[in-house]
């Protein structure tokens, strides 16, 4: 009898102890979260993505990107205003920053890419 029921409780651990292993593989992780935006991009009227005044920024603004487009004034290669096309004109950004600095008395803030 007392050799019978040994066995049975070993079994019987042998049992949980796969359960709980089989518990643990099933046990589903809680996935991270995507990535969120949870910052700004706009920093005092500037847009610190494309380093441009926010109101006037042709990437994030459709509206203000449709007045260039028909005004003619258009990168199609890069799809922006080609007077805020940092690519075909590195200087357009210097002159944008300036623009901040006598608007604001400092440097606009540091860009932010992703
Ligand atoms: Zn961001
Ligand atoms: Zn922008
Ligand atoms: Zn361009």
């Amino acid at each position: 009898m007392r050799s019978i029921n040994k066995t049975g409780n070993a079994v019987v651990i042998i049992a949980a102890a796969l359960f709980a292993a089989a518990g643990c593989g099933q046990q589903a992780t809680p996935a991270p979260k995507a990535a969120e935006h949870q910052h700004e991009h706009s920093i005092n009227g500037w847009c610190t993505e494309h380093e441009l005044p926010e109101e006037i920024c042709s990437l994030c603004n459709k509206k203000y990107a449709e007045e260039c487009k028909k005004a003619g004034d258009w990168c199609k290669e890069h799809d922006r205003a080609e007077s805020q096309c940092f690519v075909c004109d590195p200087a357009a950004k210097e002159k944008f920053a300036a623009q901040y600095k006598a608007q604001h008395g400092q440097d606009p803030p540091k860009p932010h890419q992703h």
